[in-house]
């Protein structure tokens, strides 16, 4: 795959599967730009190291005036966006009667509104440059749930719904869009939920363990670079044709 000339925008990327999937297309050639929090400078030098300098911009992705800076900051120095990854995101496990409410509100404006603000501002860059490829990282959330994660499941279920939308908008267009649906993958969002069962008094080998058996027939996390994969191939000409699709990568865990 050679995506060089291409620009990508990969939202929540200093760190899993958004800096998985920004170093995939790094090495396919395209001029990254990182968005996300924590160890920016530690993801700036792993793209770069892989490719070219990567942009950034520290827009926090529940607020959409901070959308709208980072879109602006996209165009003004990079003249457009080609290739948009809808990845930031964020967790809460609770059941709905104990739900904290900022909680929900703050991952129904990340999870989801931030995907439908991105990309209502890509759409005229990639329309402008006849191409684009929106990919949004749902999750399997998005096609069925599982108990005391209202808010994620709302979102993500969103995120699928969203992604059919702008197919169908896209359809007669070079600009596809769709949403890909991991299972559980090892980054510090699954980790957290390892880390309450270990709190709860399992050992960290047991927690992983059962973690796996209670949803991911495989027992293997996905990996950021297999992410970074079908990024990849949703980018090429091969995939031109799949459009609205919201693809599971994730053990097993929707066969069953
Ligand atoms: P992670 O916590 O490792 O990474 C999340 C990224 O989003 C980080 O870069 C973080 O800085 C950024 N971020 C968080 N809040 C933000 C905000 N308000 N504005 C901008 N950036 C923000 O998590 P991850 O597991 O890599 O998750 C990435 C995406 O993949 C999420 O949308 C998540 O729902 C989805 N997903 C994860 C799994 C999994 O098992 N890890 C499975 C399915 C889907």
């Amino acid at each position: 795959m050679n995506l060089t000339g291409k620009t990508a925008l990969v939202t929540g990327s200093t760190s899993g599967i958004g800096l998985g999937v920004a170093s995939s297309l790094a090495m396919a050639g395209a001029q990254v730009i990182l968005n996300g929090f924590g160890e920016v400078e530690q993801a700036k030098r792993h793209i770069a190291a892989l490719g070219l300098e990567p942009g950034y911009h520290p827009a926090d992705l529940g607020d959409p005036a901070q959308i709208d800076d980072l879109m602006r900051y996209v165009e003004q120095r990079y003249g457009g966006v080609d290739i948009l990854v809808n990845n930031a995101g964020i967790q809460h496990v609770a059941p709905v009667h104990a739900f904290p409410q900022e909680k929900w509100n703050a991952i129904v404006a990340i999870n989801l509104s931030s995907v439908f603000h991105t990309s209502r501002l890509a759409l005229p860059m990639m329309r402008r440059r006849n191409w684009g490829r929106i990919i949004n990282v749902a999750s399997v959330h998005g096609l069925v749930a599982s108990k005391d994660k209202a808010a994620y499941v709302a979102a993500k279920h969103g995120v699928v719904g969203l992604t059919k939308t702008v197919a169908l908008e896209t359809a007669r267009t070079p600009i596809t869009c769709n949403a890909i649906c991991p299972g559980w993958v090892l980054t510090p969002l699954v980790q957290q939920q390892i880390d309450q069962r270990i709190a709860a008094g399992v050992d960290a080998q047991q927690a992983r363990d059962d973690l796996l058996a209670e949803k991911q027939p495989s027992q293997e996390f996905v990996t950021p670079q297999q992410l970074g994969e079908l990024v990849l191939f949703l980018c090429g000409d091969a995939a031109v044709q799949v459009r609205g699709a919201a693809w599971n990568i994730d053990g097993g865990w929707l066969a069953q």
